[in-house]
């Protein structure tokens, strides 16, 4: 098709409005930048998205944030929405997660730290020592992080003021980036029950377990949830991408949705442009990527494209699985007043890597009632599961296979819910194919995970590409999933674009 316009007068195009590509755009035209954010779907958010049905807001995926406390350096998200003159009301979590293990045994992370490793080590009191002295080094790693500014690692005077502002939390964080949680806590920690709980409480956001999850990740969810803490935004997780784009208008920015960019516009070899699935074209003098690596370099550029860089980042990262989702509306009696919003379900230490292994469950009318008719809850219940098991099936297959796997994971948290199956109102499944189609993401992946054990986060990539003018932010750059994460490599993003444009 022929280019129906071609505009060329912006300074930086992102393509997509995830938080990663929202959080780049805020940060550039707070500075001053042109900048349009081109967006496939009808609302910004991606991954932190949401939807109405029948008086229910529920969450597309992420529930459980963090990033919105009031001190330190690591509240990316309060600090994002701030840079274009925003705020977001949000509701303190007292306890990050309820976790239902296996054999019955039941746990709580607390806001405050002492009570939290005062029921773990109730649990395993032989391992008293040793819990402390792993959540201990967790903690320093996260003051490390919580004393310094969060920026781009690729703007050497940034890394050169920060040294010389902060040189001891420098040295100490350069020696864990090349450090699994797993190595640590084996240093500490020798109850084999006891290691596999770190495992889970590593999976439950990085989907790797703990001899797999780089430590600075875990120093900063593991910390952070006793310090900033877990918030709830009021109103709904899609109400942070909706703040970002006011915060964008406001400073000048532009967003398109329904804008699905095809291709990146290459000449001599050097991004220059977009064009959308229109036939549109936008020109910028810099080209940002929040779609996936895989969707970015396989899907809007050609395969000789792919920079020998990506080629290697590929032999060492994967494609994590999907997940499976379930959005109920249920009656509030089966829920009992003092619930926790958010809760972790694993029958089988065995099963909790595999395809509907751990279930994670949010009900965050908990904490915001409003966003369910009177009277109801919302559960949102979603468990790792693999595209290729959703393949090659007919229409009736499919739905069938949905209502199997939305039967069992109901018939599962009749073990916590008593009474679920009785009290439904709405429903409604999600399957990889619902997150491919939805949120544009290859296979519906979560994001990267490494193939085999990784030295840490030291391999993972930052923003700039071998593509000259060609950047990319969200999950699949560094320090990876989550919404505070993704902020983090907005903030870096925005800041070493900035830095090029001389802004
Ligand atoms: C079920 C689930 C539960 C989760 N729970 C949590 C949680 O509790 N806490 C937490 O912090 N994190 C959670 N996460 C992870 C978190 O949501 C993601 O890591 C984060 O939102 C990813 O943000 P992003 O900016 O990288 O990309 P995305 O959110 O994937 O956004 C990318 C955007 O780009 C758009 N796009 C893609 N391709 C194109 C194109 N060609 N043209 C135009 N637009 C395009 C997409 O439509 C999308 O809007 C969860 C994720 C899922 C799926």
């Amino acid at each position: 098709m022929e280019a129906v316009t071609t505009r060329r007068d912006y300074d930086v195009i992102v393509i997509g409005s995830g938080i990663g590509g929202l959080v780049t755009a805020t940060q550039l035209a707070a500075k001053g930048a042109k900048v349009l954010v081109l967006e496939r779907y009808i609302i910004p958010g991606g991954s932190a998205g949401y939807f109405q049905r029948e008086g229910y807001k529920f969450d597309v995926g992420a529930s459980m944030i963090f990033g919105f406390g009031e001190k330190g350096t690591t509240n990316l998200l309060t600090k994002a929405l701030a840079a274009v003159g925003m705020n977001l009301e949000t509701i303190p979590d007292p306890v990050q997660i309820h976790y239902h293990l296996p054999e019955g045994v039941e746990l709580k992370v607390h806001y405050q730290y002492e009570k939290f490793l005062q029921e773990l080590i109730n649990l395993f009191p032989q391992e008293a020592k040793g819990i402390r002295r792993f959540y201990d080094e967790c903690q320093k790693v996260f003051n490390y992080l919580n004393s310094m500014d969060l920026l781009s690692l690729e703007e050497p005077r940034y890394l050169m003021r920060t040294f010389l502002q902060h040189p001891l939390s420098c040295l100490g964080l350069a020696q864990y980036l090349p450090q699994n949680t797993g190595d640590i806590a084996q240093r500490y920690i020798k109850d084999p029950i006891l290691l596999k709980f770190i495992d889970l409480e590593c999976y439950c956001w990085s989907v790797m377990p703990a001899s797999h999850t780089p430590m600075i990740n875990a120093g900063m969810v593991f910390s952070d949830r006793h310090y900033g803490g877990v918030r709830y935004p009021k109103g709904g997780v899609g109400n942070i991408a909706q703040k970002l784009v006011t915060g964008l208008n406001n400073y000048g920015g532009e967003i398109k949705y329904k804008a699905r960019v095809t291709k990146i516009i290459l000449e001599a070899g050097k991004a220059v442009g977009v064009k959308l699935a229109t036939g549109e074209e936008y020109r910028a003098k810099r080209i940002v990527s929040n779609a996936t690596r895989w969707d970015t370099f396989d899907k809007l550029l050609a395969p000789e494209n792919l920079p020998p860089k990506e080629q290697k980042w590929r032999n060492r990262y994967q494609k994590s699985p999907s997940f499976l989702s379930l959005h109920l509306g249920v009656r509030e009696d089966i829920i009992p007043p003092d619930t926790e919003c958010h809760h972790i379900l694993l029958e089988d230490w065995n099963k909790m890597e595999i395809s509907a292994g751990t279930i994670f469950v949010s009900i965050p009318t908990i904490l915001d009632p409003s966003l369910a008719p009177p009277g109801h809850h919302i559960i949102h219940t979603f468990t790792p599961s693999n595209i290729a098991e959703w393949k090659n099936l007919s229409p009736k297959e499919y739905q069938e296979k949905k209502e199997l796997a939305a039967e069992n994971l109901i018939n599962r948290l009749e073990a916590i819910f008593s009474g679920l199956t009785s009290a439904l109102d709405y429903q409604e499944v999600g399957t990889p194919r619902t997150h491919r189609r939805f949120l544009g993401r290859e296979d519906g992946t979560y994001g990267p995970i490494p193939r085999r054990k990784l030295a840490g986060l030291l391999r993972m990539p930052f923003n700039c590409t071998e593509i000259p003018g060609l950047y990319c932010v969200g999950d699949s750059t560094f320090p990876g999933q989550g919404l505070n994460a993704v902020a983090f490599s907005g903030m870096s993003c925005g800041h070493r674009i900035a830095t090029d444009l001389k802004l």
